[in-house]
């Protein structure tokens, strides 16, 4: 496996290769990325991981400074699961002094994660668009867990033509059902049992859903009932249009249901797709 440092080297690197599967991280890297990387490794011929912990999709009070950074475990996990490469930009390559150019996808970055975290997709969606520009993959891999994030990043590729295929792989989780996230190192015992409770609020609309329940007047209640136990303040739980985010009266489409919560001060997310 290569580690790549700057942006010439993966072009140098990109240009000797056939096909590339590309999976894009913030590092911290666990059974998840690795998961995605499996993935590519599977479809593609040569896998390429980028670690990176993007400032620009972090809000000013947001976990920035501390965001774990696990480099050398990170290129562990990265050979052991199949990557062919990883790339490695600081700060002053992805944002060098003068930048001003920004990739927004309209109204789908404002709402769930959205609007508790101002600016955030702005961030995801520049900074992958120029990795993808950088990497010039055939193929790249995201994880459900994030399902805004695939949601609005298919758009992109969609709306602006980007010449790749974009692959969403299943959440992958913990032995009791927390899907696992970098930001699970930030909770204490106490906090690691109670963060099971937004899968367990999940699983319990899914159970409500299969019985033939489908009014989210009754499943909304049902999600906020359980988290109440569990979280110690809820940002959002919503049941909405998988497409469009948009609110729904009743389950009758392909229908998300998505959390975001504080367990302790850390801030946890997790959600399932009802009504396929
Ligand atoms: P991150 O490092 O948090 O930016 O995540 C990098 C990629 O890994 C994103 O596409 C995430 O959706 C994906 N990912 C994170 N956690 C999981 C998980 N538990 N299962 C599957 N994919 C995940």
């Amino acid at each position: 496996m290569k580690t790549l440092n700057t942006i010439e080297e993966v072009r140098a690197w990109r240009g000797a290769q056939a096909e590339v599967g590309f999976v894009p991280t913030m590092g911290a890297l666990h059974e998840g990325h690795a998961s995605l990387i499996r993935r590519s490794a599977a479809d593609n011929p040569a896998t390429l991981v980028s670690v990176f912990v993007n400032p620009t999709q972090f809000g000013p009070n947001e976990d920035l400074a501390k965001y774990p950074r696990t480099l050398d475990a990170d290129l562990k996990l990265c050979e052991a699961a199949g990557a062919t490469a990883v790339f490695t930009p600081d700060k002053s390559m992805m944002y060098p002094p003068g930048f001003r150019s920004w990739v927004i996808v309209d109204e789908l970055g404002d709402r769930l994660c959205g609007s508790s975290r101002p600016g955030h997709f702005k961030g995801v969606t520049t900074v992958v668009a120029k990795l993808f520009n950088i990497a010039q993959a055939t193929r790249a891999y995201f994880g459900q867990k994030d399902a805004q994030q695939a949601l609005i990043l298919r758009r992109m590729v969609s709306d602006l033509n980007l010449p790749l295929e974009l692959v969403v792989c299943p959440t992958v989780r913990e032995a009791d059902g927390l899907a696992l996230s970098s930001r699970n190192r930030y909770l204490n015992e106490d906090e690691r049992k109670r963060a099971v409770g937004l899968h367990k609020a999940l699983a319990e609309v899914e159970r409500l859903f299969k019985a033939g329940t489908t009014k989210t007047a009754i499943l909304h209640p049902a999600l906020v009932t359980i988290l109440d136990d569990y979280v110690d303040k809820l940002d959002y739980a919503e049941i909405v249009d998988a497409d469009s985010l948009q609110p729904l009266d009743e389950v009758d489409r392909p229908t998300l249901v998505a959390i975001a919560a504080f367990v302790g001060s850390t801030r946890l997310i997790d959600n399932t797709i009802i009504g396929v």
